[in-house]
């Protein structure tokens, strides 16, 4: 084991020692953690960070006089947009004695974000997310079964087995029904305690399992991640697998963290990062109600985000009483984010939200839409600029293809608009041949 990963981990374990005891803190502690971190990383960002320190020049925001959440109305929000076409600009000048890692997001507009994570906000983000693991169940080294994601070295491996953890981790973008079944079978042989992943993936391998009447050996419990859980997908997930699922919410830019306690309320991370709920039209902080997560990460210092706007949806809770876990942070009534619908593959595979990162290095893509509708078709509705060539149209095949495969047929069209479902929602991706998000 290197010098590296060593030290990393022992950074893991701490800051996970630290959530352990930051879980039981009263209101007061917990806000004079955020008046501390938040004077901190606005400080250093003033002085480090190019983008502030023109923004702060620019408004005549001097952040000698912040006092911390009280002030946070006076920076502007920060929107994906700008964050992606000036991202450069938010690596702070001392970036690298942070030590950097480099991480690229996924989006349904054109341009790649590549974000700098340092090391204390991927050891914190991985203290805080064992602590989500531990309220739903987890016991460290028990064993672990994840569909997500995954890019492993052999890109036609369904699995790899990491032993040190004693997980297994599954590729969902290989999920065919033949995949499943192997999968399920692995279920029943390796009897995991816990599954994390796609809710939706997650729910396919219960419907084949249902299909070929393979019975399910039962699951401790469920972490579902990476997607809208709707109410429907969590009863049918607790019924297939007998156990209690527990939503986790997370994205790459590490401004926000949510997740569901052992009484199944939904945390906001308080300790983690700073949220604010805002109008979407307007920008006002809201205290009750939906509106659009607004969140200020404590501790990325090689390229702090502050009050940026995550651009998915939320519902506070009205009734912000203490939760019977006994935890103080605020609690939500709902997530609502990304709710896509599925692509399915004449070779029978279910694609959902990572095709969204198909689209991620076409030039002048502005917005776009997946529409399927029938089994061998699929097009895709672009909203582009004047930077739009054939050049991004090759490039689009080559992320959809790489997804898709070759043997659906795509096109391309140009619009002004996008497609909405009855509903008045606009989602990615639009099944016209019944694949909906449920
Ligand atoms: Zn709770």
């Amino acid at each position: 084991m290197s010098k590296s990963t060593i030290l990393h981990a022992i950074r893991v374990l701490k800051s996970h020692i630290i959530y352990s005891y930051s879980q039981n803190w009263n209101k007061e502690q917990i806000e004079n953690h955020q008046d501390k971190k938040l004077i901190n990383i606005v400080k250093h960002a003033a002085r480090n960070v190019p983008y502030y320190r023109n923004l702060f020049s620019n408004i005549g925001f001097d952040a000698n006089d912040f006092r911390g959440r009280i002030d946070m109305h006076k920076v502007p929000l920060l929107d994906k947009q700008t964050l992606r076409t000036r991202q450069k600009e938010f690596i702070a000048d001392n970036a690298d004695r942070f030590g950097i890692n480099w991480e690229t997001t996924s989006g349904s507009t054109g341009t790649p974000l590549k974000l700098a994570i340092d090391n204390s906000t991927k050891a914190h983000k991985l203290g805080a997310v064992l602590r989500s693991y531990r309220w739903a169940g987890y016991i460290p080294w028990k064993r672990t079964f994840s569909i997500q994601s995954y890019k492993f070295a052999d890109p036609k491996a369904i699995y790899k087995h990491y032993p040190m953890v004693n997980m297994w981790r599954f590729n969902s973008r290989l999920l065919s029904k033949d995949a499943s079944l192997e999968i399920l079978a692995m279920i029943n042989d390796l009897k995991p305690e816990m599954m994390i992943g796609y809710p939706f993936s997650i729910y396919m391998l219960s419907k084949f399992a249902k299909d070929e009447r393979i019975p399910i050996h039962p699951i401790r419990s469920i972490v579902t991640a990476g997607e809208t859980l709707s109410e429907k997908r969590r009863i049918l997930l607790e019924e297939a697998y007998q156990c209690s699922v527990y939503d986790f919410y997370s994205h790459h830019e590490d401004v926000a963290i949510i997740s569901e306690c052992k009484k199944h309320s939904k945390h906001l991370f308080d300790d983690f990062s700073y949220t604010e709920i805002i109008d979407e039209q307007t920008g006002e902080t809201k205290t009750s109600g939906s509106g659009e997560l607004v969140g200020t990460g404590f501790y990325n210092y090689a390229m702090p985000l502050i009050r940026y706007r995550v651009g998915d949806k939320v519902v506070l809770n009205d009734n912000q009483e203490p939760c019977p876990c006994g935890c103080r942070f605020r609690t939500l009534e709902e997530i609502i984010g990304r709710q896509n619908d599925y692509i399915v593959t004449p070779d029978g595979r279910y694609i959902g939200n990572v095709l969204e990162h198909a689209i991620d290095k076409s030039k002048g893509v502005i917005l776009s839409q997946c529409v399927q509708d029938s089994v061998d078709h699929v097009y895709l509705n672009l909203i582009v600029d004047n930077t739009f060539s054939q050049d991004s149209i090759g490039d689009l095949e080559k992320g959809i293809r790489a997804r898709l495969g070759d043997e659906l047929l795509i096109d391309y069209k140009i619009v002004t608009e996008l497609e909405k479902k009855p509903s008045g929602k606009t989602p990615f991706i639009m099944s016209k041949i019944g694949q909906e998000f449920i």
